[in-house]
């Protein structure tokens, strides 16, 4: 930081907000403190926020808002720094990190979770499981659970549960103007409606209270195939969905074979095709479910029942790594949808944690609430490719196997997307996420909350969009 402070706000102001916190406020005088508080799940983002506040409480967060304000710093608001974007961290401005707000109570005769506002998806089923509890997550363990309820919630469970905001029952929400507010479908019902989708734009999480599902069995069944087997094994699994139930969830990937003990040599560290599928249910129905798929002849399998929590460490993404991902939502998933989609696979970096994914929909997801701002939830298909590579080198090659794979499927899109699934690809997406009816009324709630559009760094909805 210039020694005159960023926007005339001197170190020593940072000190004065430190003061006021129950939390604390870290500043590049840190050093290694400030570098650790300042990175993010993607290694490409390489921001340096004039200051970072680590939040305790919901007076910590107004008083962070406050203060930014009057010093005219962005803001940018941080749980599980996994946006892609890096929407998390900004230059020259405030980082408001709720990591330290990641308490999870659960209330089990009610079937309901309070959770912090910084709390990652590990810590909610940590939390639940004892009491044979859960309710829809990412698929990995480290993502936050703010910007991903916010943003709506895909996970293995959704098929049978809903997204994540279809179980959002309530927030409590620090606005632009630090107001600390609590907000379910009778307390500011307009607000409760934008938040179920809407992403971080109306205000900071300081906690969830969630709608938890009886869950204690679960089986996951992993099988691999050499990618050439790729088109018969996609049109298998598309056939096998018609009719699967909505407690069958998973999805169908190319990866990078894993150095497993149920992975030939053959297929570790080679691109391999593979079927994942999660079963709220014993192993022995998974295995008579999945029969049609456990004929067509894979060279390994992993097939175990297992906690939910477990399964959901099972992917995990290492940081890290450079990132770049894209989807596109399809309206069907015809047999030359499914031939550009396997063909584009090899042009995926392996190896590599990458991934060339094509996520299942319906039951819950499509079921769900109508009226929330979510247009994509009556697609079928998701065509999704995740691109984690570590060489800068690589940086181009990976971009265009999303771009690639996104434009080949393009012809079957639904139009709509899901925007925790993409980084900063323009307005047109971003009103495409939402549609442009829903925009127009997220930019009212907007307009009414956070005039001065303080939450942008999102998947931004303007206050006054123009032309809209
Ligand atoms: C490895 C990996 C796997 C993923 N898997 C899935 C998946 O299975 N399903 C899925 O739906 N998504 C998935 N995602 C995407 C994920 O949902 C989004 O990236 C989401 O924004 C992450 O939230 P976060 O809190 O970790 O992110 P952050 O980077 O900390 O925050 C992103 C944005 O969310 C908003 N935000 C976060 N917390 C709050 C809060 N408490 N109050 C207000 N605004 C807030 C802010 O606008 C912020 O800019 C995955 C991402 C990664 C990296």
């Amino acid at each position: 930081m210039a020694p005159g402070g960023i926007n005339g706000t001197a170190l020593t102001d940072f000190a004065d907000l430190g003061e006021r916190l129950l939390g604390e406020v870290i500043t590049p005088s840190d050093g290694a403190g400030y570098d650790e508080a300042r990175g993010i799940f993607n290694a490409m983002i390489d921001r340096r926020p004039a200051a970072i506040a680590r939040c305790r409480t919901g007076e910590d967060v107004a008083r962070a808002i406050r203060f930014a304000r009057e010093h005219d710093l962005p803001i940018a608001v941080r749980g599980g720094g996994h946006s892609v974007a890096g929407m998390s961290v900004v230059d020259d401005g405030l980082v408001i990190d709720l990591r330290g707000m990641n308490a999870v109570t659960v209330a089990p005769a009610a079937r309901t979770a309070r959770v912090g506002g910084g709390a990652i998806m590990s810590e909610l089923d940590r939390a639940t499981e004892p009491h044979g509890l859960a309710t829809t997550g990412g698929r990995v363990s480290t993502t936050g659970v703010g910007g991903f309820v916010l943003g709506g919630g895909a996970g293995w469970l959704d098929r049978a549960f809903g997204l994540a905001c279809d179980n959002l029952l309530s927030v409590d929400l620090v606005t632009a103007q630090g107001e600390q507010l609590h907000i379910d479908e009778e307390a500011h019902p307009d607000l409760f409606w934008a938040l179920h989708g809407g992403g971080g734009n109306f205000g900071v999480a300081t906690a969830f209270t969630l709608r938890l599902h009886p869950l204690t069995t679960m089986t996951a069944m992993l099988l691999l195939w050499r990618p050439e087997a790729g088109p018969t094994v996609v049109r298998a699994y598309r056939d096998f969905l018609e009719s699967a139930p909505d407690r069958l969830g998973g999805g169908l990937l190319y990866f990078t074979g894993p150095p497993e003990e149920f992975v030939p040599d053959h297929m570790v560290g080679a691109l391999v095709c593979a079927v994942l599928i999660t079963y709220i249910g014993h192993e022995e129905q998974a295995r008579d479910l999945a029969a049609p798929l456990l004929h067509l002849g894979h060279g390994a399998e992993m097939i175990t029942e297992l906690p939910y929590a477990d399964l959901q460490c099972m992917l995990d993404d290492p940081p890290g790594y450079r990132n770049y991902w894209s989807a596109e939502y399809l309206d069907s998933f015809p047999d030359q949808a499914v031939d550009r989609f396997c063909r584009r696979a090899p042009d995926m970096i392996v190896p590599s944690p990458s991934q060339h994914v094509l996520f299942p929909q319906g039951g819950a997801v499509a079921e769900g609430p109508a009226d929330f701002p979510l247009p994509w939830r009556t697609s079928p298909w998701i065509v999704h490719p995740f691109g984690l590579w570590d060489d800068p080198a690589d940086d181009a090659r990976a971009r265009q196997w999303a771009h690639d794979t996104r434009a080949d499927v393009r012809p079957w899109s639904h139009g709509a997307v899901y925007l925790n699934f993409i980084g900063g690809e323009g307005r047109d997406r971003v009103v495409a996420g939402f549609g442009a009816e829903n925009y127009r009324r997220l930019a009212a709630v907007k307009a009414r909350y956070d005039p001065d559009n303080v939450f942008r760094l999102n998947h931004n909805i303007e206050p006054r969009p123009p032309g809209l």
